[in-house]
């Protein structure tokens, strides 16, 4: 059983290393910012009103957020655990992760941090190319990492669930490194 959390910057390989591991654990790759894309895809109402935000750099809404989480982890193939990509993004989105998580008696096993130095953070996100990818919406998608999200990884430390990896190195010694730590 694996239940993992992935915390880091835009650009700091969350994505890719978060669905190697999903993939070689058997359990699905829950990503917020895959579900949000498909939705804005497919035009449904969720994506109608989560686009702005999500070509703003902006984060979407929590109350939009916070049904889909729910709604996701109730589904059958997350009974058997799950890695968690891009969510939660706020001290509020893990505060009710967490109440969630012992209403339906499934403890995350740890918080993966994947620290990565700013200036390699610019560099892979401009190569990327996504949709959001511009260099205006990368800096404001980094400073609202900065206000909102990195104050998760005091707040998982304090909960002593923390880890971090060195998300510095090419993707295979990254993957390494996370493998260690979650083996260890
Ligand atoms: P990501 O693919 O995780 O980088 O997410 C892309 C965009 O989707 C973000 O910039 C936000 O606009 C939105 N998003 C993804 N996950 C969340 C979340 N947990 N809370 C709020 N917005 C989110």
């Amino acid at each position: 059983m694996t239940r993992l959390i992935f915390l880091g910057p835009p650009g700091a390989g969350k994505g890719t290393q978060a669905q190697m591991l999903a993939s070689d654990c058997s359990v699905p790759h829950i990503s917020t910012g895959d579900i949000l894309r498909a939705a804005v895809a497919d035009g449904t109402e969720l994506g109608k009103k989560a686009e702005a935000y999500m070509s703003a750099g902006e984060l979407v809404p929590d109350d939009l957020i916070l049904d889909l989480i729910q709604e996701r982890l109730a589904q059958e193939d997350a009974q058997m655990g799950w890695v968690l990509d891009g969510f939660p993004r706020n001290v509020s989105q893990a505060e009710f992760l967490i109440k969630l998580l012992e209403k339906i008696e499934q403890p995350a096993d740890f918080v993966v941090n994947l620290d990565v130095a700013d200036e390699v953070i610019v560099t892979r996100l401009l190569k990327r190319g996504r949709a959001d990818d511009e260099e205006g919406v990368i800096r404001h998608r980094l400073e609202v990492y900065r206000k909102q999200t990195a104050p998760l990884i005091d707040f998982y430390r304090d909960r002593q669930q923390l880890v971090s990896v060195d998300g510095n190195q090419p993707m295979e010694a990254v993957y390494a490194s996370l493998q260690a730590v979650i083996r260890s």
